[in-house]
């Protein structure tokens, strides 16, 4: 019997949700749902999915962990499709004693990619965030523990390993470095991807890789939140907006194909239109063609919950004016490709992405080849592709 998993947010949780169900006892029918807390969205959601998950398989045991489960286990505990509840702590060994040593959390996704947890938890306190309360301190994982993980992921197939955590490039002795301890270990590590970086955190080591290590992904996902300093100064970011724009430039002075994505909230508590403006601008400034837009909601026990807070409608209102422009520098992106020759690894049914990430399609590919494509047409937000 094989334990299912639903994740929801981000890709630590999905390593660590795939880690949890690998080490359930066998012949137990279990649901493992591995919560989040980011936005009051995302524990709605979860809710939702505990439902969805019991009326689809009433006699499947659910066991509930995550952010949400760790910020309201009361909560979790009262719904009656729930059997079980366990906070973060205690997760990777819900199945097994916890005076056991927890493996490093890492998942396989479509057989291709592999998501390993290098790190958790969080130092820093942004006004808007309660992911620090559900996670704790940040906590780096021993190198030898995440150079074994990549080398099973990669004995179990995987054709790209994707670093994650709550806070990657606060890592113990730098990113950087772990990159290129990881890259000199293991060779048959080809693919390196890095998940959501705090720009401000960028090491000296990380940049050297962005010039010159081909096996590092030029893509870089930032968590920038807003492109206002006053708005920054208040979700007590540690960047400015020139910051921001400044590692981005050296990003690309680095490595010319390296495309950049991010994270942005649209009416932060304050937020005046000419400061929202400010993030608007920050799209072109920042030259971001993949950008995540989370309308503001407070979340409990937060200092931003205090503050004074932007309309309902207006914080809408200027989210959708976001990924407006956001989907339009996106679409120019895309069609600025077409004609290039890129490698790109297939992860589906003659479905993958660039090294740049850019959603391929390329009729009959096989999953888990990886080689260079000659990018024909858009497709809406897939670009059509033939092996060159
Ligand atoms: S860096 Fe800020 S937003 Fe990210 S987890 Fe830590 S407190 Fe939350």
């Amino acid at each position: 019997m094989t334990v299912e998993t639903i994740t929801l947010g981000c890709r630590l949780n999905f390593a660590e949700a795939q880690t949890i169900a690998r080490t359930a006892p066998a012949g137990e029918d279990w649901i493992v749902v591995n919560s989040c807390a980011v936005t009051n969205e995302a524990v709605r959601q979860t809710r939702q999915a505990i439902r969805h998950a019991h009326r689809r398989r009433p006699s499947a045991r659910i066991l509930v962990t995550g952010c949400a489960a760790e910020l309201d286990a009361n909560a979790f505990e009262a719904m009656p499709e729930v059997s079980r509840v366990v906070g973060n702590a205690s997760k990777l060994n819900a199945f097994a004693a916890n005076d056991v040593m927890p493996p490093v959390p890492a998942g396989l996704m479509h057989k291709v990619k592999s998501f390993v947890a290098i790190q958790t938890g969080c130092d820093h306190r942004c006004t808007f965030c309660s992911i620090w309360q559900a996670r704790g301190p940040s906590v780096s994982l021993p190198f030898e523990a995440v150079r074994d993980a990549v080398s099973r992921e990669l004995d179990r197939g995987a054709k790209e390993i994707i670093l994650t955590g709550v806070d990657i490039t606060d890592y113990a002795g730098g990113l950087g470095s772990l990159c290129q301890r990881l890259l000199a270990a293991e060779p048959r590590l080809h693919r390196l991807r890095l998940s959501s970086l705090d720009s401000i955190e960028i090491d000296e080591p990380l940049f050297e890789l962005i010039a010159g290590e081909p096996r590092l992904m030029p893509h870089f996902h930032l968590s920038l939140q807003a492109g206002d300093d006053l708005i920054l100064k208040r979700m007590k970011r540690r960047h400015s907006r020139a910051d921001a724009v400044r590692t981005v430039a050296r990003i690309k002075a680095a490595r010319s194909d390296a495309s950049i994505g991010a994270d942005l909230i649209a009416g932060f508590p304050t937020e005046t239109e000419d400061m929202a403006s400010n993030s608007l601008k920050l799209l072109d400034d920042c030259d971001i063609v993949a950008a995540h837009i989370f309308p503001f909601s407070p979340r409990p026990n937060t200092p931003a919950a205090r503050m004074p807070q932007v309309r309902h409608e207006e914080v809408k209102a200027r989210a959708s004016r976001l990924r407006e422009a956001a989907a339009e520098r996106r679409s120019r992106w895309l069609d600025s490709l077409i004609g290039t020759v890129q490698p790109v690894l297939i992860e589906g049914h003659g479905t993958g992405h660039s090294d740049n990430f850019a959603p391929i399609t390329i009729e009959g590919a096989v999953r888990g080849e990886s080689r260079s494509a000659r990018i024909t047409r858009r497709d809406s937000d897939h670009l059509g592709a033939v092996w060159a």
